[in-house]
């Protein structure tokens, strides 16, 4: 197996966020290295979730982790919500939206089935943050990012945020 790597986030607004991932079809070592790339990643940047649209890989694929210790990763794999009820609403943040919060409304409850990364298939209930974690990376497969759910004008505001910090770092390099 080769060595984890730490890969590069895409940023608001770039284009290739909107691009849906597509479904595994095999769980193999190529897939488990990814699996671990984005782990790496989601911890050296201190995330509590990932999915591989936000690292350029077109794979329904996301990893979690919302341990105190950062030591209980999560990875579903081809992840479908079979039941979601109720209502909740809370800040969020992302990796790919950096330095930006703002409240979103989501399931309160869900029941998620996907694949692990040993290609098993696993059922799991989730409430709280961890719902709203599944339900937050399940969009960016889908090609969507928190920022849609907002207003039209606080949208404008995060875009020119980040075209801010975009303009900062090259003046940086
Ligand atoms: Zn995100």
């Amino acid at each position: 197996m080769k060595a984890m790597a730490i890969r590069e986030i895409l940023e608001y607004p770039d284009p290739r966020l909107r691009k849906p991932a597509r479904k595994v079809e095999v769980v193999d070592e190529p897939i488990r290295q990814l699996v671990a790339d984005m782990l790496e990643t989601m911890y050296a940047e201190k995330g509590i979730g990932l999915a591989a649209t936000q690292i350029n890989e077109q794979l329904d694929v996301l990893v979690m982790d919302l341990s105190e210790e950062r030591n209980e990763p999560i990875c579903l794999i081809n992840a479908e919500i079979l039941e979601e009820s109720g209502h909740q609403e809370h800040e969020e943040g992302c990796l790919s939206v950096p330095g930006i919060y703002a409240k979103v409304r989501r399931a309160e409850h869900i029941r998620v089935r996907a694949l692990n990364e040993q290609g098993e298939t696993v059922e799991m209930e989730a409430d709280g943050l961890l719902a709203i974690c599944i339900q937050h990376e399940m969009d960016h497969l889908r090609g969507k990012v928190f920022v849609d759910y907002l207003s039209p004008l606080k949208q404008k505001m995060v875009l020119k945020k980040m075209e801010k910090r975009h303009k900062a770092v090259v003046a940086e390099a």
